[in-house]
């Protein structure tokens, strides 16, 4: 089984880098970003509750999503491997999702960081906006306040997997295809 996380801030294409790595390698996607909409699209409690902290930029309790990841991998037993996007966001989350693969024997394979500049991020949000029909998309007081969390609270995450030395950056500007190249090649060497 290989595992890898896709990691960046929001806006940094880890959707649609994730499709196209699925197509490539068969990984099982796991989002927590898609796992809480179609909560909310099902108007679930655990939905309603979500939605609310999402439209303002916030986090939803570490307890949740590492319930809703739990539940999808006992979902996805025998699986080639599961790429993990938008999670781990917190440090607690990445010491959880360690726990959870180690009951299966075994690990993250590797951490590829996208990276954007800030400018880029937020341009690509608005753009997105138009689109994406997310309510969390459409202001930009909402978008910094992501990006804000991001710092706070994800970006120590990557702290976290260096220490172990599975961190990879990966330049993300360019064209999709550009990126994807860039992503299989560190996937290659060490899958
Ligand atoms: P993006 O692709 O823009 O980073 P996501 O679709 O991953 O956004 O997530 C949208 C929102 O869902 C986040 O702003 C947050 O409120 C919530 N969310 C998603 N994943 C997590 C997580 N692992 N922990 C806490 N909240 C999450």
């Amino acid at each position: 089984m290989f595992n890898l996380i896709l990691f960046g801030p929001p806006g940094s294409g880890k959707g649609t880098q994730s499709e196209n790595l699925i197509a490539r390698y068969g990984f099982r996607h796991l989002s927590t970003g898609d796992l809480l909409r179609a909560e909310i699209a099902n108007k679930t409690p655990l939905g309603l509750e979500a939605k609310s902290l999402m439209d303002q930029g916030q986090l939803v309790p570490d307890a949740v999503v590492i319930g809703m990841i739990d539940a999808a991998m006992k979902a996805n037993p025998d699986v080639p491997g599961f790429l993990f996007d938008g999670f781990p966001r917190t440090v607690a989350q990445a010491e959880a999702l360690d726990a959870l693969l180690e009951q299966k024997g075994s690990s993250i394979g590797v951490v590829l960081a996208l990276q954007v500049p800030e400018n880029e991020l937020i341009s690509r949000m608005v753009n997105r906006a138009k689109t994406s029909g997310r309510s969390d998309d459409a202001d930009e007081q909402v978008q910094r306040k992501r990006l804000d969390v991001y710092l706070r609270d994800t970006l120590p995450v990557a702290g976290y997997y260096s220490q172990f030395g599975k961190v990879v950056e990966i330049e993300g500007v360019g064209s999709i295809d550009e990126i994807f190249a860039r992503l299989t090649a560190e996937i290659d060497r060490r899958k």
